[in-house]
């Protein structure tokens, strides 16, 4: 039977130590941004789920809604997935997301040892930059009434029916004080296109899709035409001048990888030596300072690579011993100077 909601209802979270917010801002000082790339997942899953349970759930439903509001400081993350009931809220958010300060820091002492395994810090992670945070949902399930959950960051939190017609959940985060610079515009859009670009699902900022919703490299290369691999460089590196070549990786054994390294043009500008190869695991960004999986004479390739395994927090140290890391690196590695060995080959030889 579902749970209904009758009234306002309020309850503590149960955690063990005090509170486990500060443990958490503190933690993640320095990766802020990747609350939304979480909650943009949440919401990605829960469209996922949807679809397998929902026949009559149509293409043009699924999506996700990214509004700003910057006088309130608030962003909402508006999707049309599954949602949740009171009871699942209950179970999901209250229970598993607070089951304990001291299991968070253990998990999270794994990913700072290098335990390869993903975590994802989840919907936690929006107190790094909230002090308040809303849910609203309504489920899939049959006879479901919307319900609506609020905490402070305390270990309080409080229930109570919610305003959703549609079934999805919208997510509201009110940035606190010190990060009231995640209100503006361009702030927000750089993230999404960063974290969020190859998710399946469209998303949308301010009326507009903002993601790809495909990365090429996910297709096998007899598929692609070259102008297709051009118009991709083009749109996700802002180069307005055509790659020299590329090679398309795409392997399944050692290990599971796919990519595509770009060659740009040759040209004098400090913007060129740049490079950019970003880390990709399962279409979400993971990082793109790679100088312990791509050796310096090929960081001013451009592209992108998808490491399923990949822990989703990758750390430093993680990339520098991790022996399947090792392995990867020596792989692209061979494949980014095939091409030169091909070049070298072919030019006259000096008598
Ligand atoms: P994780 O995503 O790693 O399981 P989270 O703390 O981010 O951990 O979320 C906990 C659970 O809450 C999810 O597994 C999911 O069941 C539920 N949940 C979170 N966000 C949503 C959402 N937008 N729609 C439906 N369910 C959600």
């Amino acid at each position: 039977m579902l749970w209904q909601l009758k009234k306002k209802e309020t309850g503590a979270l149960s955690i063990h130590t005090e509170n486990i917010f500060p443990i958490i801002k503190k933690w993640l000082y320095s990766q802020h941004d990747i609350f939304l790339r979480e909650l943009v997942s949440n919401a990605v899953d829960a469209i996922n789920k949807r679809k397998y349970a929902d026949e009559g759930f149509k293409a043009e439903d699924m999506k996700i809604e990214i509004k700003l509001d910057k006088s309130k400081k608030t962003l909402q993350i508006i999707d049309s997935g599954i949602g949740m009931t009171a009871d699942e809220i209950k179970k999901y958010i209250n229970q598993i997301a607070f089951s304990g300060a001291e299991e968070f820091v253990n998990k999270f002492k794994d990913v700072q040892s290098n335990i390869i395994g993903h975590f994802g810090l989840g919907f936690y992670s929006s107190f790094m930059v909230a002090d308040k945070v809303t849910i609203d949902s309504l489920s899939y399930a049959d006879g479901s009434e919307p319900a609506f959950w609020e905490c402070d960051g305390s270990t309080e939190y409080s229930m109570s029916v919610g305003k959703r017609k549609e079934v999805g959940t919208t997510i509201t985060v009110y940035f606190n004080a010190e990060n009231e610079d995640y209100a503006r515009d361009e702030k927000i859009k750089e993230i999404l296109e960063r974290y969020c670009n190859f998710m399946p699902v469209p998303i949308s900022y301010d009326g507009k899709q903002i993601n790809q919703t495909e990365a090429l490299w996910n297709r096998k290369p007899k598929d692609v035409k070259d102008e297709e691999y051009i118009e991709f460089y083009k749109q996700v590196f802002h180069d307005y001048k055509d790659p020299v070549f590329w090679i398309h990786l795409n392997v399944d054994f050692p290990f599971n990888l796919k990519g595509i390294l770009y060659f740009p043009k040759l040209r004098n500008e400090p913007e060129f030596f740049k490079g950019e190869v970003k880390l990709f695991c399962n279409n979400v960004f993971v990082a793109d300072n790679l100088e312990d999986l791509i050796p310096e004479f090929l960081l001013l390739l451009k592209g992108g690579i998808d490491i399923p395994d990949i822990p989703l927090n990758v750390s430093r140290s993680f990339l520098q011993n991790d022996s399947q890391v090792k392995k990867i690196s020596k792989y692209i590695i061979k494949k980014g100077i095939r091409p030169f060995q091909r070049n070298l080959q072919r030019r006259p030889q000096k008598v």
